[in-house]
């Protein structure tokens, strides 16, 4: 019984300024493409067809400057209703049907991949590369999630005294309010709606204001797959709709991924209500750190670093901002980064010479300017690349740091800072504890092949997430469950076994037989 409401639509009297919107006609070459697979195997297509699809899409894509209806509080509000509205229907929905829904949108995901990737790429600035790693996580999570939950639905029975019948049931909780960043406008999206949907929650889903028709695709190929029109509420607009989403009595459970300002003020919003008391799951930033010591792989370890630091124009919460070169390797380590930073290309996201898109918006590009030209000032700019004068570019940065614990906020952008570290008697164990003094825990990687310092590190790490020996970003749907804590976040993990307990309520059945 899922049966098609109406969807409320936000009244079409505020329209989005799409002013951040870039947009590039560059004919699109036709190398870029290695065939691959997602985690299940599926094949992508190979260069040539997903080249040709590209082109064909981008002729029919929905366009940036579309416009597109922007919520007020008042929509907002009505969106909340409708949702609880569909949620009593949508909850008894058994879980099988609401799985199978959200596979659905994983095939119609990669079935649209080309539509995808060209607004990710339009809307987002994303690399090809970037754009087509993001749909194949998007098609991921909700494959992860649908078989999560049929495991976690399973009813179970539980141990008693004869004559006691004991059960676990799981449950919906209510309307959840899902609030994404634009830096992965469809996968974290997409993920926190389908957590939320297969749990048999409805949703109300508020995308970052920077990209809101990558997650108005999203919306209509899960509305498409079969989510019910009112069970899945779209609600773009900026932090103040999020705010009144987050505090609305409607309001049974909030899931957010962004910065870990905006995480505290949803805290204390939810804290200062009187209503019911919902669970908050939160996914924030990062000074995340890689230790380098001089037993490691040069060579490898620049193409992770350069990886880690610079891929996404650094604008993942994972990348690494912080590397520690060991005393002994700082020079050489450091002159072979250089000379590999030169090589790296700057530029519209959709030539596929490119390694390093824009940053998201003229704002990011002021405030990263801003911190780049202090550190200019003070003379600690080690490297910076080439980019395009105009358009939201900002070229990659190295900027060299006294110590370790001097880096204590997130830079969101291609900025790697440096420090040396000496071994000595605790210098390792002392390095970590400067860097864990950021006070976020979620990225980390060591380059080493000494085995104990793996296995102390594992034990001593602030982070989240440790890469021992690569790369520390593209954490894997189910391989690598994703996130942190302290400063940044909840958890549970995204893409991880753990996900879906905080979007579900259960109620202990004891009869008496
Ligand atoms: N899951 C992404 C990664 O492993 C980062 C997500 C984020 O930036 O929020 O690179």
């Amino acid at each position: 019984a899922t049966p098609e409401g109406e969807l409320l639509q936000p009244p079409a009297d505020l329209i989005g300024d799409p002013s951040h919107a870039r947009h590039s006609h560059l004919p699109l070459p036709r190398d870029l493409f290695a065939p691959r697979k997602n985690s299940r195997g599926v094949e992508f297509g190979d260069r040539e067809a997903l080249a040709s699809l590209l082109e064909e899409t981008r002729e029919h894509a929905p366009r940036c400057d579309d416009a597109i209806a922007i919520a007020t509080r008042e929509s907002a509000r009505v969106a909340m209703a409708a949702a609880a509205g569909a949620f009593p229907a949508w909850e008894r929905t058994d879980v099988e049907t609401r799985a199978a829904i959200i596979e659905r949108a994983a095939d119609l995901v990669e079935t649209k991949r080309g539509e995808l990737i060209a607004l990710l790429q339009d809307e987002a600035g994303k690399t090809l590369d970037d754009a087509l790693a993001e749909v194949r996580e998007a098609a991921d999570l909700c494959r992860y999630y649908a078989s999560e939950a049929r495991l976690l639905f399973r009813e179970r029975p539980l141990p008693g005294p004869t004559g006691e019948d004991n059960r676990l049931i799981r449950r919906g909780r209510g309307v959840f309010v899902c609030i994404s960043p634009w830096n992965f406008p469809l996968a974290i999206f997409t993920g926190q709606v389908a957590a939320a949907l297969v749990c048999g929650n409805s949703v109300a889903a508020k995308p970052a204001a920077q990209t809101p028709l990558v997650a108005r695709a999203a919306i209509t190929l899960l509305h498409e797959a079969g989510v019910p029109r009112n069970a899945l509420q779209f609600v773009p607009g900026g932090a103040d709709i999020g705010a009144a989403l987050v505090v609305d009595a409607q309001t049974a459970g909030v899931v957010f991924t962004g910065s870990s300002e905006t995480a505290r003020a949803i805290h204390r919003a939810l804290a200062a209500s009187d209503g019911p008391i919902v669970p908050f799951v939160a996914e924030t930033g990062g000074v995340n750190a890689m230790i380098v010591d001089s037993t490691a792989l040069l060579e490898q370890v620049i193409d992770d670093v350069l990886a880690s630091a610079f891929r996404s124009a650094g604008q993942r919460c994972s990348a690494l901002r912080l590397l520690c070169l060991q005393e002994e390797i700082y020079d050489d380590a450091l002159a072979m980064l250089i000379g590999a930073a030169r090589e790296l290309r700057v530029g519209d996201p959709r030539d596929l010479s490119t390694h390093v898109g824009p940053v998201i918006d003229a704002e990011a590009k002021a405030a990263l300017d801003a911190y780049l030209s202090r550190r200019r000032a003070e003379g600690s700019v080690l490297f910076a690349a080439q980019a395009p004068q105009s358009g939201s570019f900002v070229a990659p940065h190295i900027v060299a740091l006294t110590r370790a614990g001097e880096l204590r906020e997130e830079i969101f952008g291609p900025v790697l800072h440096v420090a040396r570290w000496r071994a000595g008697e605790n210098g390792f164990a002392r390095l970590v504890e400067e860097i864990a003094a950021s006070g976020f825990g979620l990225t980390m990687g060591l380059h080493s092949r000494i085995e104990t310092r793996i296995s102390e590190l594992a034990e001593l790490t602030p982070s989240g997430n440790l890469y021992v020996n690569r790369n520390m970003i593209g954490a894997v749907v189910g391989s690598q469950p994703f996130g942190g804590w302290r400063a940044s976040g909840t958890g549970p993990k995204a893409g991880g076994p753990d996900y879906l307990r905080r979007f579900l309520r259960e109620v202990t059945l004891t009869v008496n037989t």
